[in-house]
């Protein structure tokens, strides 16, 4: 019998490479037809593209029964059209890529062989040059691979994509994880299973351009923090309790000084520093807690993760 895999692909104003990645995917499903007997599903988000991303969906869908697309209200960012994908994806097999061809579908084949004897849950991409990637930006990621790693237990892997072949009891597993904050390499890790790494070099973009800067980036890797882990909450309480110590001990001092010698109003300079140190650790600790909190007021209000406005190819959602 013959296996079906989904391919998830998260498009926002994707217009320049879509007609590149269909041709390359569609060459790749008929050698892995040939070669395991595999039959193919092509399931797009358009993730409220500007430009003419949907319409060349709703092409590819009336000219091939293979290719379905969901179409979302507004941009909700590539963690939500991966749960879209997900959802509906109905395939024994799923595949998350992405439209740019810096997931090379040609790796999908390894993929296969990895999970078809059953050994594996899941086969990964993951890159092992940051090539073509600005210095700063690889010198920040892997800072932010090693601090979550120390204080998560999600098993964050360096260079780790969000390309990856899962089986049918993986990616229930995944949608089991119904929160609004999603962090899928976080979620990934987390719901365990035996994945497979399979390292590639980095490929550029192979039109358009890239939908991350650096911001946008840094922002998510603090969502990333916050889903997974609580330990700064921890670090502020820490710094909270050293410093009450500290002060204490100042206290007694100046009690002590005060008794002995007397007031001689001196230290000026050194007082304001202080103010501003301890008020600056104590903005830092709120922060901390204002991201937690925010992200429970979110995770509470149970909104939805995405808004479909249409969707084709017999989707019906
Ligand atoms: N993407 C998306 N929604 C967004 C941003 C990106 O669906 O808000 C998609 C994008 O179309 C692409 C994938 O996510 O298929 C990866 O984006 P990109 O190539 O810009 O990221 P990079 O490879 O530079 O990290
Ligand atoms: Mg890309």
């Amino acid at each position: 019998m013959s296996k079906l895999i989904s391919i998830i692909v998260p498009c926002y104003n994707e217009e320049p490479v879509i007609g590149m990645f269909y041709e390359e995917i569609t060459r790749e499903a008929d050698i892995m037809r040939n070669k395991f007997n595999t039959e193919f599903e092509f399931l797009f988000i358009n993730d409220g593209s500007r430009d003419n991303t949907l319409a060349i969906l709703k092409a590819l869908a009336d000219k091939d029964p293979r290719v379905k697309y969901i179409s979302f209200s507004r941009n909700f960012g590539k963690e939500a059209a991966m749960y879209a994908g997900l959802r509906n994806a109905s395939g024994d097999y799923t595949a998350i890529m992405d439209a740019d061809l810096q997931d090379p579908p040609k790796m999908l084949e390894e993929m296969y062989e990895s999970l078809a004897d059953g050994q594996y849950d899941c086969a990964a991409a993951r890159r092992v040059s940051r090539e073509g990637e600005p210095r700063v930006r690889s010198f920040f990621a892997r800072l932010f691979y090693r601090i979550i790693n120390k204080i998560s237990n999600a098993d964050i892997v360096d260079g780790a994509r969000d390309y990856r072949l899962m089986t049918r009891q993986m990616v229930d597993a995944i949608l089991e994880m119904g929160e609004y904050n999603r962090f899928s390499k976080g979620i990934f890790g987390w719901v365990g299973f035996n994945t497979k790494w399979l390292e590639f070099e980095n490929t550029e973009r192979a039109a358009g351009e890239t939908k991350w800067s650096f911001w946008r980036l840094f922002l998510y890797s603090l969502d990333g923090i916050t889903a997974f882990s609580t330990a700064p909450l921890a670090i502020a309480s820490v710094m909270g309790f050293i410093f009450c110590i500290i002060s204490f001990i100042m206290i007694g001092v100046i009690i002590a000084k005060t008794i002995i010698w007397g007031d001689r109003v001196a230290g000026y300079p050194s007082l304001v520093c202080i103010v501003f140190f301890v008020s600056g650790v104590q903005m830092f600790c709120l922060g901390i807690l204002g991201q937690y909190l925010s992200k429970t007021y979110l995770e509470t209000k149970k909104r939805p993760v995405y808004i479909v406005k249409e969707s084709g190819g017999g989707i019906e959602e």
